[in-house]
C-alpha cells in the first residue's frame, strides 16, 4: 500500500447558477472593507459586459485579466506577487477563474503571498515554507483537476513543475456548468481528454488503489458518456464533465499519472504545446500502452470532428527530440507508476524516442 494523508478543498459550490453566489461566499473573508480581493480572470472574459456585471468586485478590489496564450510561468507570478505588495500590500484572498492556467495562478501566487524570493524555490515538493493566503477557484472549462489538486503548475527558467504540498489546495471551488458552455470545441475536447487521461493513466499503474479506482472509474464512465455518447448541447454534458474533472483529479491526486503525462511535459516544455493538446498528440500513438482506451480516444476524435496536428515529428530535428527524451524520462515517479520499480528493464531513451517519431 502507498501511504498518503492529503488534503482536500475546504468548500466546494456546486450548480448551475452558483457563480452569481461568488459575493456571498467569498464576503466572510473580506477585512472589514479594509483588505482587498484579488481577482484574476481569464483574458476571454476581457470584452464578456454580462460576465463582469457577475464578478462581485467592491471599491477596494482589483481585477487582472491573464493572458493563457502561454501556459503560467514562475515570472509571471513572481511579478504579479511584486506588483500588488508593493502598490496595495496582502490582499484578503485571491479568486482565480477561468482554466487550468488561471487556476493554477491563483494557487501559485496564493503561496507566494506569504513565502519570499522567487516561486522558482518552491518547484517540486513540499518545499513551501508557509500556508498561502485565502484563495478560490471557478473554473471555466473542464478537465485538467487543477480545482481539487495539490498542485500549481508552473513553468520556469529549468522546469516545468508544480508547486506542490497542502497548501496549494484550494479554499474554496464554485462550479457552475453554465460557465464552461462557451469553450471552443476543440479546447473543450482537448481539455476534457486531460481529464479521460487522468482517469486512464491512474487506474493502469503501479499506484492504483481501491480509493484511486473508485474516483476513477466514476469519471471515466462519465467522460465516456460525454465524449462518446452525450450530444454537446445536452445539459447533461456540461454537468456531467465538471464532476467529471474534480473526480478525475482526486483518483489521479491518490494515485499518479503515466506514459502520456511524462511525454506530453516534452512536449509542453520543448514546444511550449499546451497542456491538453499535448496529452492528445501523446496519447493518440500509445496503443502498445493502454490499448483500448486509445481506440476509444479516437472514436472521440472521430465523432466530435477534432482537429489536433498529426505527422509532427518529421519536422523536429534530432537535438528537439533528444531534448524531449530528456525530459520526459526524468520524471521518475510516472515511470515508477506506468511500469514498476523495475521500470528501466523495460524503458530506455531508445523506446521514449520512438513515441516521439510516431506523433
Ligand atoms: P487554459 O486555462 O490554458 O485555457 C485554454 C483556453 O480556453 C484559453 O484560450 C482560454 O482563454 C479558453 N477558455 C477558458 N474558459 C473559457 C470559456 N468559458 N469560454 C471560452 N474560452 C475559454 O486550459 P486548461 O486546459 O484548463 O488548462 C491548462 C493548464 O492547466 C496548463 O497550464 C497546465 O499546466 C495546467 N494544469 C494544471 C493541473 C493542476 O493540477 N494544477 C493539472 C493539469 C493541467
Ligand atoms: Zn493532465
Amino acid at each position: 500500500m502507498i501511504f498518503r494523508n492529503l488534503k482536500g478543498v475546504e468548500k466546494c459550490a456546486y450548480g448551475r447558477g452558483s457563480f452569481a453566489k461568488l459575493g456571498e461566499i467569498i464576503a466572510p473573508k473580506r477585512q472589514d472593507g479594509k483588505g482587498y480581493m484579488l481577482f484574476f480572470v481569464d483574458e476571454y472574459f476581457i470584452d464578456k459586459e454580462e460576465f463582469k456585471q457577475q464578478l462581485p468586485l467592491e471599491a477596494n478590489d482589483h481585477l487582472e485579466y491573464i493572458q493563457v496564450e502561454e501556459e503560467p510561468t514562475t515570472q509571471l507570478i513572481d511579478d504579479l506577487r511584486d506588483r500588488y505588495l508593493e502598490k496595495y500590500g496582502v490582499p484578503a484572498g485571491v479568486i482565480g477563474i477561468g482554466g487550468g492556467s488561471v487556476l493554477d495562478v491563483a494557487k501559485a501566487t496564493s503561496l507566494m503571498f506569504t513565502n519570499e524570493g522567487s516561486s522558482t524555490r518552491y518547484q517540486g515538493l513540499n518545499l513551501v515554507k508557509r500556508p498561502g493566503i485565502y484563495a478560490v477557484g471557478v473554473p471555466t472549462i473542464s478537465g485538467t483537476g487543477a480545482e481539487v489538486s495539490m498542485t500549481a503548475v508552473l513553468t520556469g527558467p529549468e522546469k516545468k513543475l508544480g508547486l506542490k504540498c497542502e497548501w496549494t489546495v484550494l479554499n474554496q471551488i464554485v462550479l457552475d456548468p453554465d460557465l464552461i458552455a462557451s469553450v471552443p470545441n476543440d479546447q473543450w475536447f482537448y481539455t476534457g481528454m486531460d481529464c479521460f487521461i487522468h482517469c486512464v493513466e491512474s487506474m493502469s499503474g503501479h499506484m492504483k488503489n481501491t480509493f484511486s479506482e473508485a474516483y476513477g472509474y466514476k469519471a471515466l464512465e462519465m467522460c465516456q458518456e460525454v465524449f462518446m455518447k452525450l450530444d454537446r448541447k445536452d445539459p447533461k454534458s456540461d454537468e456531467m464533465l465538471m464532476v467529471a474533472s474534480y473526480m478525475g483529479g482526486l483518483s489521479l491526486t491518490y494515485s499518479e499519472v503515466g506514459v502520456c503525462h511524462a511525454l506530453s511535459y516534452g512536449l509542453s516544455k520543448v514546444l511550449h504545446i499546451h497542456h491538453g493538446l499535448a496529452n492528445c498528440i501523446a496519447f493518440n500513438q500509445l496503443e502498445d500502452v493502454y490499448g483500448n482506451h486509445v481506440g476509444d480516444f479516437k472514436f472521440m476524435v472521430e465523432k466530435h470532428k477534432i482537429h489536433f496536428p498529426l505527422n509532427l515529428a518529421s519536422q523536429w530535428s534530432d537535438e528537439t527530440i533528444d531534448e524531449m527524451v530528456e525530459v520526459a524520462i526524468n520524471l521518475e515517479h510516472m515511470w515508477n507508476h506506468a511500469f514498476g520499480p523495475d521500470w528501466q528493464t523495460v524503458l530506455d531513451r531508445k523506446r521514449i524516442k520512438d513515441w516521439y517519431l510516431r506523433m
